[in-house]
C-alpha cells in the first residue's frame, strides 16, 4: 500500500473515499466538515440527518466510523469519524488512531482501493500538529501491515492500495512528511 501526503483540498481528491473530520452530531461543522458539506450538496446533510435519526440518535462516538455517499464529490463514499477533542479533555492517543483505523476498516467494506484524510483533530479540535501526524501515520502503517494488501485475484488488488494524507498548509504537508520519512518502528 502506497502512502503518500499532499498539499491540497480534500474535497478536490480523485479517490474512492474522503474522510471526514465530523463531529458526532453528524449534522455538519465549520472546518474539512463545513468544506465537505459544501462541496458534496445538500443531499449529504439529507444521508447524515438519516444516519443520525436511524442508527446514532445519541451521536457517532469518538473514534467510529460510518459511511455515505459523497453526493456531488469526485469521491465515492465520504467515510464520517469523529476526532477526540483535545479542548474537552479526549487526549488518548488510541482514540485518534481508532478514527484511521476505523475509516479504513470501512472503506474496505465498501470495496474502496484508495482513501483521503485529513488531519483529523488537527484544527477546532486542538491536538499538536505533529503528534497528529505521528499518530495518523503510525496508525496506517501498522493497519497495512496487519492487513494482507498485497493479496490478488486475477490479477486486481485487493483492498486499500493507496492512502493520501491531504493536508491544508505547508506546516501540516511538513508535519506529515517528517513522519513519512521516518523508518516505521
Ligand atoms: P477537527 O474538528 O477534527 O479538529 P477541523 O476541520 O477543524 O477538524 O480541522 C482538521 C484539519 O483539516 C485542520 O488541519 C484543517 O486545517 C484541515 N482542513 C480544513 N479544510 C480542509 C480541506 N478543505 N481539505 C483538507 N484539510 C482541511
Amino acid at each position: 500500500m502506497r502512502i503518500e501526503a499532499v498539499l491540497g483540498d480534500i474535497t478536490k481528491q480523485d479517490v474512492d473515499v474522503v474522510v471526514n473530520a465530523a463531529n458526532s452530531s453528524l449534522l455538519g461543522g465549520g472546518g474539512v466538515d463545513g468544506a465537505i458539506h459544501a462541496a458534496a450538496g445538500p443531499g449529504l446533510l439529507a444521508a447524515c440527518r438519516e444516519l443520525r435519526a436511524s442508527r446514532y440518535p445519541d451521536g457517532l462516538p469518538v473514534g467510529h466510523a460510518v459511511a455515505t455517499d459523497a453526493f456531488e464529490l469526485p469521491a465515492r463514499w465520504v467515510v464520517h469519524t469523529v476526532g477526540p477533542n483535545w479542548h474537552a479533555g479526549e487526549r488518548d492517543p488510541a482514540a485518534l488512531a481508532g478514527c484511521f483505523l476505523a475509516s479504513l476498516e470501512v472503506a474496505v467494506d465498501l470495496g474502496a482501493h484508495s482513501i483521503a484524510f485529513p488531519a483529523v483533530s488537527a484544527g477546532v479540535y486542538g491536538w499538536d500538529l505533529d503528534e497528529v501526524a505521528r499518530i495518523a501515520v503510525a496508525s496506517v502503517r501498522t493497519w497495512a501491515v496487519g492487513t494482507d494488501q498485497d493479496r490478488t485475484t486475477d490479477g486486481r488488488p485487493q483492498g486499500i492500495s493507496l492512502a493520501r494524507f491531504v493536508l491544508f498548509s505547508p506546516p501540516a504537508l511538513a508535519a506529515f512528511e517528517r513522519e513519512l520519512t521516518t523508518r516505521p518502528a
